[in-house]
């Protein structure tokens, strides 16, 4: 059984790190569960949002350079948040950048606040300066 990603989530992709795109594309071909893509990058207003709903603990987000994707499990036509389909996708991505030899963090590998449909290049690995945008 091979998945392919959708028009909405390819959309979602752009403006994402080509490296972690790649693995999107590989894991989608390895996935046991099928997923999309729920969010790439994000702006600087929609993460404000984010963080003072509590929904995303950082201002520092990966999402705000294109270092992270959320997905989403994607089963019998509706989103699904159960957590064994999140650990199928994260082994689907974690063989995925073995393969193409490129690290991934899951965030459901995090100790506290787990996040299961987050997966991001490493600071270490792909470090940025965030430019917050000052409030006027
Ligand atoms: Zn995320």
């Amino acid at each position: 059984m091979s998945y392919t990603l959708g028009k909405r989530s390819r959309q979602r992709l752009e403006g994402v790190h080509p490296d972690l795109v790649r693995i999107v594309e590989r894991a989608i071909e390895i996935t046991d569960v099928d997923f999309m893509v729920l969010e790439g990058l994000r702006t600087v207003e929609r993460q404000e949002e984010l963080f003072s709903s509590g929904a995303s603990r950082t201002m520092n987000s990966r999402h705000l350079t294109g270092h992270a994707v959320d997905l989403g499990a994607y089963v019998a036509s509706s989103v699904r948040w159960d957590w064994p389909l999140y650990h199928k996708i994260a082994d689907a991505m974690k063989q995925a950048a073995n393969e193409l030899n490129i690290p991934i963090q899951w965030g459901g590998d995090w100790s506290s606040f787990k996040d299961g449909p987050h997966f991001q290049l490493p600071h270490s690995d792909y470090p940025v300066i965030v430019k917050v945008k000052e409030a006027a």
